[in-house]
Order: structure tokens, then sequence, then C-alpha cells
């Protein structure tokens, strides 16, 4: 992924992510009782707290409802996620709205041709490595990692970076550990 511009990183005060294919590799493994599975990248589970330790909220957006999904966001104290919703433009203005912000504050990282309009839309429109070009042609950057295997990471450690926050929130992060 290329450097960031700093001004553009300092603005940013939501990362609303895409699950499947972004958070995952989109494999979505079933069961003969159809329960479903799902592998996250602890790398990227790291990522999103120091995102939190940095002030900046993580939300879930997803096409798809998943219990798995809920308890991954659990597990990393996502408080706000939005499962099974079709229209995620729609969704995202008014989560935009909720917040008081606007679009250009928010980071979008997706990997598919749904996750078009709400890229193109706001402020930093990320696809993952392996993203369906068409939302490549719309995103202001592309991840060098593939979803499910660090893109998220490395979309956070950039904006972080950009900001010149990295070191300090990894010390803060490491203090309570
Ligand atoms: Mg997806």
């Amino acid at each position: 992924m290329r450097d960031l511009d700093r001004a553009l990183a300092a603005r940013i005060r939501l990362l609303v992510l895409d699950v499947d294919g972004v958070l995952t590799d989109g494999q979505i493994v079933l069961g003969r009782a159809g329960e479903e599975m799902k592998a996250f990248s602890a790398r990227d589970g790291i990522g999103i707290k120091l995102a939190q330790c940095a002030g900046i909220e993580v939300v879930f957006l997803s096409a798809r409802d998943s219990a798995i999904v809920r308890e991954r966001g659990r597990m990393l104290g996502v408080g706000e996620m939005h499962l099974g919703e079709q229209q995620k433009l729609g969704a995202l203005r008014k989560i935009a709205e909720r917040h008081a912000i606007g679009l250009d504050e928010i980071a979008y990282v997706g990997d598919d041709i749904i996750d078009i309009p709400p890229t193109a839309a706001v402020g930093l429109g990320v696809a993952v490595g392996d993203a369906c070009e068409d939302l490549k042609e719309v995103a202001s950057h592309t991840t060098d990692a593939e979803g499910g295997r660090g893109a998220v990471r490395e979309t956070i450690e950039a904006i972080l970076k950009a900001r010149g926050d990295w070191k300090a929130v990894l010390e803060g992060y490491l203090a309570t550990r």
C-alpha cells in the first residue's frame, strides 16, 4: 500500500470494515449440519486494538449476518456491528449521521463489487490486495496483503504511521500488556 497523505489520515475518525474477504479470506466453510466456520487473522485483531487505542472507532458492516462474526467482534471490543445490510452505502450514511461525522472522516475496507458504493463515497476507500478489479478502480488505495491475511492490519498501520502516531500507540498498547 503506498503511503497515505498525512492530512487525510489525520481526518479518519471511523474505520468501517467489510467482513467476508476482508477480515477473512472470503471462504465460508460449511459443516454437514449447516454450521459455519471462518478464519480470522490474529494480526488484524491486534491492529483493531491499536486503532481503538488511537481513538479510531472500528465498525463491522457486512451483507451477511453471522454468529461467528458477532463473536469475533465481541472478542475485539467492536461495539458497532451492522450485519445483514444489503444497502451498504445507505447503512454507512446512517452510521456517519449517528456519529455526527462526514463520510470524508471514514475509512472503508472492502473486497468485492458490493463494496464499490461505500468505497467510492468515503474519505479513504481501501481495496484488499485480492479484491476484484472493479473495486480497485474506485479505491484510493490497495493493500499489499490479501483479505484475511493482514490487509486490515496494513491499513491501520498506514493510517497511524501517516499521522505520526504509530510509535506512541504501540508503546501505549505494550504498556498495558
Ligand atoms: Mg466482502
